[in-house]
């Protein structure tokens, strides 16, 4: 027998025992952005990777060693995208939506990155994430906050997150901070290791997200980013966390949180959750008000966020929120005999057009009254439909429940829509 392939590592299959769970996840989705008038876009998989080496930033994670990058036909260097924000401002950009323009958007779709395959880490993952365009104030911070707090109330994961908050600051401010922060880790050389060493110039603040224990022990001592934060920043921030108290949602403001990508400046955030083991950042975000400028368009401020859809299915999953059970099938059709077989065919897709809400399977393969009761069985089905010579004769149905105690019977078509409107 020839050799089954395997799908590359990393790169997972949705089985159809998993998909009612991803429906529910994105169904959840979709009504929270539709309850805050947001837009969907929708951009190609693979940008140049031009695109993301500007804005992501050279010194990155991502850029350095995550991405599926390859050089297509004509020689062009290609990347399949590893994130959504940039490929957001490519196509904001080049279709004139940003400028001197508010907009209020969401996507989702797959994302690729070449890391190590793990519970919660995959390298084709999907990303839910909004971006609003053109608003400095920080309602538009405080309201990304609120939809992610109000999606998490639809999903009934509330109590099991939490959000953790922190302020970069302007690039004046960073740069500032930047060479505080150098100076400082250029006295402990030799406490840090290869990697804070080599960011240390490249890009310091990295060294402050460090697992490195002996690393993160000398950076309790380390200067603060809170103390070299001008009058506008502190204003911002303090506007935010205003809002948030007003707004009920409850946050710890953590000075270390970086984040892994450059563009960010001003607000920055990640909702939490403990159910996860390691990868327990399920959604992160915050301002990126320099990024739309960077890529070439006017300047616009910008602020957003992106959730990683595999890690909200697996804490669906892990806190048993939803019931899998469901079945698929509210009716199934069996039929007995050639004749029968086919108009059952044309009967059930007439009963389908007149219930559009029912979900109406028809038996395709066959065999005696026995097999046919076993696969309706099989199909989770509340009642199944039968047609033999007698009924089509007589234009009537006999109908068995599989659910409930009760016996079966034969009744006229007519009959049988009255009990289905109420099925
Ligand atoms: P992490 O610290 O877990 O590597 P990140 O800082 O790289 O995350 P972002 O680039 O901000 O994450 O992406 C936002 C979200 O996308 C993450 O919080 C996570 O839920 C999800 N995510 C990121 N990378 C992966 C991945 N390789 N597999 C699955 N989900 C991912
Ligand atoms: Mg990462």
């Amino acid at each position: 027998m020839a050799k089954t392939i395997q799908a590359v590592r990393g790169m997972n299959d949705c089985l159809p025992t998993q998909s009612s769970l991803w429906q529910f996840a994105e169904q959840a989705v979709r009504n929270t952005v539709a309850a805050y008038g947001y837009s969907e876009i929708r951009t190609p998989i693979v940008e140049s990777t031009d695109l993301f080496k500007r804005s992501i930033g050279e010194v990155t994670d991502i850029v350095e060693k995550e991405m599926y990058t390859f050089d297509d036909r004509n020689g062009d260097s290609l990347t399949l995208r590893p994130e959504g924000t940039a490929c957001v401002v490519r196509a904001g950009n080049q279709h004139g939506l940003l400028y001197n323009q508010e907009q209020r958007l969401w996507y989702m779709g797959p994302m690729f990155r070449h890391e190590r395959p793990q519970k919660g880490r995959y390298r084709q993952f999907h990303q839910f994430g909004v971006e609003v365009y053109g608003i400095s104030d920080a309602h538009a911070d405080a309201e990304v906050l609120m939809m992610s707090a109000y999606l998490w109330k639809q999903l009934g994961m509330t109590e099991h997150v939490r959000l953790e908050l922190n302020t970069l600051g302007d690039n004046h401010e960073r740069a500032e901070y930047r060479d505080a922060l150098i100076a400082f880790l250029e006295q402990h050389l030799d406490v840090l290791d290869e990697e804070s060493k080599r960011r240390m110039y490249s890009n310091p603040l990295r060294v402050l997200d460090t697992k490195n224990p002996d690393v993160q022990a000398i950076l309790v001592n380390a200067p603060k980013l809170s103390d070299h934060l001008g009058e506008e920043t502190t204003q911002h921030f303090s506007k935010l966390c205003e809002l948030l108290d007003l707004a009920g949602i409850q946050y710890t403001v953590n000075e270390r949180l970086v984040r892994g990508l450059d563009y960010y400046n001003r607000t920055v955030f990640e909702w939490v959750t403990d159910s996860l083991g390691a990868q327990g950042t399920v959604l992160a975000g915050g301002r990126y008000d320099g990024l739309v400028e960077q890529l070439g368009g006017k300047a616009s401020p910008a602020v957003g966020f992106a959730m990683g859809i595999e890690r909200l299915v697996l804490m669906l999953e892990t806190l048993e929120l939803v019931d899998t059970s469901l079945s698929a099938v509210d009716v199934y059709v069996c039929a007995l005999g050639d004749n029968a077989q086919s108009q059952a065919m044309i009967i059930s897709q007439s009963l389908r057009e007149q219930h559009s809400d029912l979900r109406i399977m028809k038996h395709n393969s066959g065999g005696n009254f026995k097999k046919q009761m076993k696969k309706a069985d099989q199909s989770s089905a509340k009642i199944v439909l039968l047609f033999g010579d007698d009924e089509l004769e007589n234009d009537s149905v006999t109908v068995k429940y599989l659910r409930e105690d009760k016996p079966q019977s034969t009744m006229t078509m007519s009959e049988l829509s009255t009990l289905l409107e109420e099925l």
